[in-house]
């Protein structure tokens, strides 16, 4: 079974040194997951992600500011143009992950809508895939993505309904699905994923959070996401290999300057 993890954070701290996520990354290519995609949050941790792509062939990284992040640049406009010129290099796959949260904060919500609006314009420009960030603010992603018709890519870690769903993949949206729908307290979100068309699923880790059950609570790495395969596969009627199959698919479609032929 070869799996494409799309999304992942292996810049952060909870990986340990240099040398322990190089060992780790290269440990879990040999058991399966031959693709990862590590997503940058600002200027550093997307540049850090890059050269991790340069160390290893089967990860490439996205660029971009998550929401979460803004508050703690002292200049958006530096880092927004050192963000564009990141993505021009070779490994750069997709502008992400930008968004909203209004988990964490709500009383910024002009500022995030700003800055998710320049990343979405950037990648029409750049002609690369986005991934959303959305937490708690589906109404306003959904609205500010459509104005961008040109701009295409995946609902990271999705959390919304059936209909928000819907709405999306008319749209011609991926969606990308995480440990989540293996925790006890998500049937709803269960529900979703068969709902999903062959052509428009993604499964991820987003490690080191939302390690799937009933690993809760330590450390996730792109070698859970088997569970995660497994539990997409058992929810939609078919076997796990099918499964990491189309996903892998999808990835290579979506994210096509991966260059990965399947
Ligand atoms: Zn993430």
């Amino acid at each position: 079974m070869t799996l494409f993890d799309s999304h992942a954070h292996y810049t952060d701290g909870a990986f340990g040194s240099e040398e322990e996520r190089d060992a780790l990354i290269t440990r879990l290519s040999e058991q399966g997951v031959k693709y990862i995609l590590n997503a940058g949050t600002n200027p550093v941790s997307s540049l850090q992600g890059l050269a991790l792509a340069d160390r290893h062939p089967g990860l490439f990284a996205s660029v971009g500011i998550h929401p979460g992040d803004l508050e703690e640049l002292s200049d958006p406009e530096t880092a927004f143009r050192q963000i564009k010129e990141l993505a021009k290099r070779e490994k750069a796959v997709a502008i992400g992950e930008i968004g909203l949260d209004y988990h964490y904060r709500t009383d910024n919500k002009e500022k995030q809508a700003y800055w998710f609006s320049r990343q979405l314009e950037l990648a029409g420009e750049l002609g690369l895939p986005v991934i959303i960030h959305d937490r708690e603010a589906h109404g306003d992603c959904l609205k500010t993505v459509f104005s961008f018709p040109e701009v295409k890519g995946v609902f990271h870690s999705f959390s919304g309904s059936r209909e928000t769903a819907a709405e999306l993949l008319r749209k011609g949206w991926y969606l990308s699905f995480s440990g989540v729908i293996t925790f006890k307290n998500a049937p709803r979100l269960a529900e979703v994923v068969p709902t999903v068309p062959d052509d428009r699923l993604l499964i991820e880790t987003d490690c080191p959070y939302l390690t799937p059950h009933p690993f809760r609570g330590k450390r996730n790495d792109s070698g859970y996401l088997f569970y995660t395969a497994e539990k997409a596969a058992e929810l939609r009627g078919c076997d796990a290999e099918t499964l990491a199959r189309l996903t892998l698919a999808n990835a290579a479609r979506l994210f096509s300057k991966t260059g990965i032929v399947v």
